[in-house]
């Protein structure tokens, strides 16, 4: 179950998830768009240079060529020009043969320029006769070219005289080139030599953007292969990344809550509490803390079995929280013990008003498992400041003030008080103190007789418990009994107690008093023990005494769960010889259906029911009725804490079987049954 309205555990600054697959885009995108760019300038480059390599050696081999066919009719021409001018050049008859030749053997090549130097660095010739005479000795192409080699290098010119007239926008390449009539000899000129390449570089940058494309469209398919490969195991990381995440949360549910009710559990309850107490010091305002226990639940829990318990739990968390303000927080501490802390309360009756809501909600009829049950609660309320600064002393003095509640009756609550703590303290010393009690032999049978309504004479004696502690003195076993069954302490204390009143009356029986009945008191703890029957059978045997003699007191509570193991258990002990009584009539279920199913001797009826007839007409219609039904039944009536004599009229004159009270006798020691048996009236209390 789910229990709404409690605030978050704790607020978590969220941490941004890493997103493989927008990492990956990002970086591959920029990665692509990087290498494509490399790649690109670095094949063009490449290819510039190839081109710039391929076209100076086409230009070399052109020129050779060139050179070969008329460098013999021009060589004097070029070799003697060393000093001369432009105008004498120009004017030299060699000069226009010279440019014609050069101009129909170059007519239809890529070549859109020639220039010849003296080896002084004298322009010679040029398809642009604008250039001869120029002195280009400083060149560094020129001055390479007389070394010996051929120097190439690429340009761009936005406007160029070509020898077939102004052309523009060209890139062009031109080379130096040595011209040596032998292959070894030292160069007798150089020739500069201009091819335009423009054609060429368009087809080449066509080319690159080809192979970029490619390039691109190559990485595109790569990307988006391993695109999809990522956003696959992206898919997976944040799938598994969900699962971790709501693995670890819970883990922080179950370590802060409890598994049955959904609440809060103690752990949480701790940090809970220090933060109130901290938050409200600081605000200067109170808060206060409830302790809240089930007052029956134990006796549902052992009745009904555990599957009804946790049902009950479940209701009664329930009713809880739909008592309280969305900004109260509700705890189960364990067991049946809830706490709940109201904020900001400003006038503690505002904690008063919500125990009370508190109360009536769960002190109303729950039915679980066809079965109509009620329970009450006790609350503790300790306030901060003035109850306790800490949290644990506040939940001290809730816990304190809770038995306080508890001991005022049920369905009470109580205010922390300062005295209330010697109280809570005593209750852990009385747990050690029974301990202790059970080792030194201070529990003492105390025996009650009962007594036959028509003769008036004894026929069965209860045995009940007694604690003689050197300090307290004689405490009776209200004070004690529930401690016994909490601290586990209950059965062995239950055999001591059959056994004890067992021998007693086994020596009563011997001294004369052969029919005496011996009543033992159960408690559900005894009776849910699967060892009990054996238990029983054994003190019957030990002790000698007749089984028939023995009376087992049960009270209502323990039959009404599991039926069919409450009738073995019954057949069993019925099996043995003992008798059955139930105990305490009309305090629990007072269901007198059940009455029908098990095969019970004797129905005590409650002091409380007994005192009641005399206060109306209504309680004593239904002491009639529950006579009348028992003696169809054919089951023994005993009334319980008589005390006055019209009480022992009235249920003498509904034919009640036996009276029990202090009417008659109070309990008493085993000595003093002993002399009231023999006719000492002294041993009457
Ligand atoms: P119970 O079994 O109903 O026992 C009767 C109780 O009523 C006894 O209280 C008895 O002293 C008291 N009583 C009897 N007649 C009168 C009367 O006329 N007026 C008044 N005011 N009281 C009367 P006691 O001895 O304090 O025992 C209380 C309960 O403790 C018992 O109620 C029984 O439930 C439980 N108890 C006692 N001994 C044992 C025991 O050995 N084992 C278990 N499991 N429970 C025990
Ligand atoms: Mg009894
Ligand atoms: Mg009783």
């Amino acid at each position: 179950m789910q229990m709404a309205a409690n605030p978050p555990l704790h607020l978590q600054v969220p941490v941004k998830p890493f997103r493989l697959t927008r990492f990956f885009s990002l970086a591959s995108l920029i990665g692509t768009v990087i290498v494509t760019i490399c790649l690109f300038l670095t094949y063009r480059e490449l290819s510039i240079r190839q081109l710039v390599e391929h076209e100076g050696r086409a230009n070399a081999d052109l020129t050779r060529a060139f050179a070969n066919s008329m460098w013999d009719d021009y060589r004097g021409f070029i070799m003697s020009a060393g000093g001369r001018t432009r105008g004498d050049l120009i004017a030299d008859p060699v000069f226009p043969r010279l440019n014609n030749e050069v101009r129909i053997k170059m007519a239809g090549t890529k070549v859109a320029k020639v220039k010849i130097y003296h080896r002084s660095g004298l322009t010679v010739f040029s398809t642009d006769d604008k250039q001869v005479g120029e002195d280009k000795s400083g060149n560094a192409g020129f001055r390479g070219a007389l070394a010996g080699k051929t120097v190439s290098q690429i340009v761009f010119r936005e406007k160029f005289d070509s020898f077939e007239g102004v052309i523009s926008n060209r890139n062009l390449i031109f080379s130096y080139i040595p011209v040596r009539p032998a292959a070894d000899g030292t160069p007798e000129g150089v020739f500069e030599v201009y091819s335009d390449v423009t054609d060429l570089l368009v087809q080449e940058e066509k080319a690159q953007w080809q192979v970029a494309g490619v390039v691109l469209a190559l990485l595109a398919t790569l990307y988006l292969f391993l695109f999809s490969v990522v956003r696959k195991a992206d898919a997976i990381i944040s799938r598994q990344e969900q699962e971790r995440e709501a693995q670890a949360q819970e883990v922080r549910h179950l370590a802060y809550h409890d598994v049955l009710t959904g609440l809060p559990n103690r752990a949480y309850f701790g940090e809970r509490l220090g933060e109130t107490i901290s938050m409200a010091s600081r605000k200067g305002v109170s808060c206060a803390l409830l302790f809240v226990d089930l007052d029956r639940f134990k006796m549902v829990n052992d009745s009904l079995g555990h599957a009804a318990g946790d049902a009950l739990l479940v209701e009664v968390a329930r009713r809880i929280r739909a008592n309280l303000r969305n900004s109260d927080l509700l705890f189960r501490m364990g067991g049946d013990e809830f706490t709940i802390i109201l904020q900001d309360v400003v006038p503690p009756e505002d904690a008063a008003h919500v125990a009370d809501r508190v109360l009536d909600a769960v002190g109303q009829t729950i039915s679980i498992h066809e079965h109509e049950v009620s329970v009450d609660a006790s609350i503790g309320i300790a306030v901060f400041p003035g109850d306790g600064d800490s949290a644990d002393e506040l939940l001290k003095h809730a816990d304190a003030a809770m038995y306080s509640a508890k001991e005022s009756g049920r369905g009470n609550y109580a205010f922390f008080r300062r005295d209330m703590n010697r109280r809570a303290v005593n209750r852990l010393g009385l747990e050690a103190a029974l301990k202790k009690a059970h080792r030194d032999n201070e529990f003492v049978l105390h025996y009650q007789p009962r007594y036959d309504t028509k003769q008036r004479c004894i026929v069965a004696l209860e045995a009940l418990l007694r604690w003689q502690n050197p300090e307290r003195g004689l405490v009776a076993p209200g004070e004690f009994i529930g401690i016994l069954e909490e601290s586990g302490m209950m059965n062995r204390v239950g055999e001591w107690v059959l056994r004890t009143a067992c021998a007693q009356a086994r020596r009563w029986h011997e001294g004369g008093d052969g029919a005496l009945r011996i009543s033992v008191n159960v408690s559900a703890v005894q009776f849910r023990n699967p060892a009990f029957v054996g238990v029983v059978r054994d003190v019957i045997a030990e002790t000698g005494i007749g089984a028939n003699l023995v009376e087992l007191e049960l009270t209502e509570s323990m039959l009404i769960s599991n039926m069919e193991q409450t009738r073995a258990t019954i057949a069993a002990l019925k099996a043995l010889g003992v008798r059955i009584a139930i105990d305490d009539f009309g305090t629990g279920y007072s269901s007198l259906n059940y009455l029908r199913h098990f095969d019970v001797d004797y129905l005590k009826i409650d002091k409380s029911f007994v005192t009641g007839i005399e206060g109306g007409v209504r309680d004593q219609q239904v002491a009639i009725a529950i006579g009348e039904l028992a003696r169809a039944l054919q089951i023994t009536v005993v009334a319980e804490g008589i005390e006055t004599e019209l009480q022992a009229q009235f249920f003498s004159n509904i034919h009640c079987g036996e009276f029990q009270g202090f009417l008659f006798s109070r309990p008493v020691t085993g000595e003093q049954v002993s002399a009231i048996l023999h006719g000492d009236p002294a041993g009457l209390a």
